[in-house]
This record gives C-alpha cells, structure tokens and sequence, in this order.
C-alpha cells in the first residue's frame, strides 16, 4: 500500500522502519532538513519501563503547588497561559488520583516494555551503533520522595521488570561517582534499563529505512490533510495534493494543527523541558549511565563521551525562551550528584525541547476514526521509551492484523472526544 507518514522525529522514523519492513511503500513528510529536529534531538536518552510512568501521579498536585515558586521547581508555569493549557491543566488534575494513575501507567508500562523489546530486537539485527549504558538509578532525597514513590512501585511490583529498592551503601556501587557529600535517603535501581542517544538511533535507522525504499522529503512542510475522497496529503507550495492509501500522523506536537480542521481536537500541549550536554572531564567522576533525581525530575546521563542533564516541565510560554532558573536547576543538581563530571566552562549545548504531552499520560496509538487516517502521537517525556514498541502496533493496526501487545486505552475513545 502507498503509505505517507507525518514527521521524521523519532516516532516517525520508527513507523516508516515498520512500515517498509511490511513491504508497504511509504513517504514521509519532514518540515525540517533532517530527521529528529525537534522533540527527539537532545532528551535525556532514558528507556527504562519500570520508570515510564504518567506525570498525572498522586502526590502531583501538591507538588506543583508547593515547588511552583521555588527557584528550583521542577514544574514551572509560564505566562500568559492559553486556554487551551487551562483546559489541559484541569484534565490533568483530574487524572492524578490513585485508581486512574493505575490504569494509565499499567497502560504505558505495557507498551515500554512492548517497545524496549523491538528496540532490542532492531538495534540487534540492523547492528546499530550508538551511545548507550545499561541501568537506571532513581534516588530519593528524603523518606517522603520514597513515600510519594509507593503508587508507583506498586505497579511496578506487578510486572516482570527487574528492580530494587536499595540503600545508599548500595546505591554508591551502582554509580561510584555519586557525591558523597549529598545526603539522600535511598534508590531505586533498576537494572535492566538503557540510556540510549535518541538523535543517533533515529538517523541511522532513517538511513536504513531511506535504503529499504523509503522516500524521506527534508523540507518539506504539510500544509493539510483531505479526507474527503480517500486520504491526500496537501504539501505547502504544491498545487496537486498527494493520494494515499493510509496517512500516519507522527508530527508530535503539531499535530493538532493539522487534525483539527478535520474535528479531532486532541488535548496535546507542549510541555517544555531543558537538557545540557557537556563532554566528560573526568570520566571517574560522571555516571556510568542514568541517575534520575526524583525530587527535581532531573535525569544525568551519560551519553559515550558526554554527560546529559536534563528535566524541568514548563506549561505556557513558548520554545524560543529560555527560562535561567530551569537551566540553573540542571547545573544545581549535577553539581549535587557529579560534581566535576562535566566540562562545563565552554561547548555546553543548551536546548529546549516541547513535550508533545497528552493530560493523562499514555499516548495514541490508534485508528483516527476517519477512514485512511492514523495516529501515533501524544508520547510526552517517554517518546523514545515507546516509539518502537508503538511503531510496530500501528503498522500491524493499518495491516490489519492484531498486534503482539494489548492497545487498550491508547485509543481517542479513552479522552471522551
Ligand atoms: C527535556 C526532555 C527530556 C526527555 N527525556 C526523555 C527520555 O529520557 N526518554 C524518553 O523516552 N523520552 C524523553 N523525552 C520525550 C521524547 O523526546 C519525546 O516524547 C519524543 O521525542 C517525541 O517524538 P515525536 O517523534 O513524537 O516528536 P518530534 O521529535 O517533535 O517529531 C515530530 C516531527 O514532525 C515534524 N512536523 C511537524 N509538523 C509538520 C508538518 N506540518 N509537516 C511536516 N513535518 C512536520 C517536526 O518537524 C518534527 O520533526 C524527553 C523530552 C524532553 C523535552
């Protein structure tokens, strides 16, 4: 079948491998001039399914009450807020209590571990290279971000990913390098888990997808979407739109732009997020792979030869500016926990990425409900967690075929549209 795929970030790229190795003959459409741009350029590399959790978790609530002033919030808000934020913002809180959490990370953590699977199998078999380290340390400052970790875990305990709820003795011979002078009260570890460069993985694999046949057009902006008679894809500066058998819409948070003229009003918003990355000064010194600093939601990587530090959630606002306090937080917290790991006097790469978050957590992975039109979108802060995992459902869906992993609720049907 002639199938046009949306985006060339990561869950793009993935669902273009999928669908070409079905024997499909797939297009993708990409604004930029090379794939994994945007979203998927710098995050924080962490593919671990025992932590891809919703951000609409008991406790949250609070949380950004209380830490919204602070200098150092992990959540921040950004005026002028549009009302579309607002209406998000409500749908959010209301998804935060026990029971629903329960359902949507049981839901997410489905699909991680779905997608770390395939990630293993592709990286395997295409003998892919690129930075990555094994384990994913969680540390809790204080006994109540052990408490507030408890929903959580109690999911967790349920499946069948590894992890260990360890001592700071213990935590010390996960990741020497940890500062002994922060005092913390425990950690998670979970071994199993992988720091991966994202960037890396999507352009070789887009590489290997563009020499399986796939058509990748760079530059090349979709103005709009025609359902009218079949699917056709309207391409800026072209008279004749483009007919397909099957579009997949995999342009992250723009979607909405281009699904709401068609009545789907997806409740997508950017929620911005910071990462730096700095080359290795003294390798003794940095984590061996991840360690995630729950009480800021800042993650340090390490990625080959860089160290990575990223986090904060910003709602409103926009992806030009960056706000000193977010940044200053990702220096704060890796002067806590590596000090001297990372080179940071000059070629520190500064970015701001968006997002592309869903109130409730898990994303769409799903049929459009127009005929011909396909969703793989709404993956939030675990896109690279599950784009391979969700690639492979959604070329089985537009197959026709039933897929390996259980999609419930990653359908529009469960936001009420
Ligand atoms: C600070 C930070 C840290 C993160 N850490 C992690 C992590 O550790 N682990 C994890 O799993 N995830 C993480 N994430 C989340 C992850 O990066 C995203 O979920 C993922 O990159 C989303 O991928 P995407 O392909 O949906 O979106 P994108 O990468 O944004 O791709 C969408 C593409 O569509 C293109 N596009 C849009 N509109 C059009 C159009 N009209 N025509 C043509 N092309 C178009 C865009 O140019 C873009 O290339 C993090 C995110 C941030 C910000």
């Amino acid at each position: 079948m002639k199938i046009a795929v949306i985006g060339a970030g990561i869950i793009g790229v993935t669902t273009a491998y999928e669908l070409a190795k079905d024997g499909h003959e797939v297009t993708v459409f990409e604004r930029r001039m090379a794939a994994a741009e945007e979203t998927s350029f710098a995050n924080a590399g962490i593919v671990s399914p025992g932590y891809v959790t919703p951000w609409a978790a008991p406790g949250m609530p609070l949380k950004v009450v209380k830490y919204m002033f602070g200098s150092h919030a992990p959540v921040r808000i950004s005026w002028p807020l549009a009302s579309s934020d607002l209406a998000w913002m409500w749908r959010f809180f209301r998804a935060c209590d026990h029971d629903t959490y329960v359902v949507n990370r049981t839901r997410m953590q489905r699909l991680a571990l779905y997608s770390r699977n395939r990630l293993d199998q592709i990286s395997a078999e295409l003998q892919l290279e690129y930075d990555r380290s094994l384990g994913n340390l969680v540390l809790l400052r204080s006994e109540k971000d052990r408490a507030l970790m408890e929903a959580s875990l109690e999911v967790l305990r349920k499946t069948e990913i590894p992890f260990r709820e360890i001592s700071r003795e213990e935590a010390y011979k996960v990741e020497p390098a940890l500062n002994p002078d922060t005092p913390f009260h425990s950690a998670i570890h979970l071994p199993r888990a992988e720091v991966g460069n994202c960037r890396q993985f999507a352009l070789l694999l887009k590489n290997i997808t563009q020499r399986m046949g796939v058509n990748f057009m760079f530059n090349t902006s979709v103005e709009r979407i025609d359902t009218t008679a079949g699917t056709a894809v309207h391409v800026t500066g072209e008279s004749t739109p483009r007919p397909f058998d099957h579009v997949i819409m995999c342009a992250g948070l723009h979607s909405t732009r281009l699904l709401q003229p068609l009545g789907l009003k997806i409740p997508l918003i950017a929620v911005y997020g910071y990462s730096l990355s700095a080359s290795v000064r003294e390798p003794l010194n940095a984590p061996r792979s991840a360690a995630v600093d729950e009480r800021f939601k800042v993650a340090i990587t390490r990625m080959g030869n860089r160290v990575r530090i990223a986090g904060s959630a910003e709602l409103g606002g926009n992806s030009e500016a960056k706000n000193a306090n977010a940044v200053n937080t990702l220096y704060k917290v890796l002067n806590d926990w590596f000090p001297g790991s990372a080179n940071l006097s000059n070629g520190v790469q500064i970015w701001k990425g968006a997002r592309p978050m869903l109130p409730d957590g898990p994303p769409l992975v799903c049929a459009s409900g127009i005929p011909g039109l396909w969703l793989n979108l709404g993956h939030g802060s675990s896109g690279w967690a599950l784009s391979c995992g969700s690639a492979r459902a959604i070329a089985d869906l537009v197959a026709a075929r039933t897929p390996d992993i259980d999609l419930d609720g990653l359908d529009i049907a469960r936001l009420g549209l």
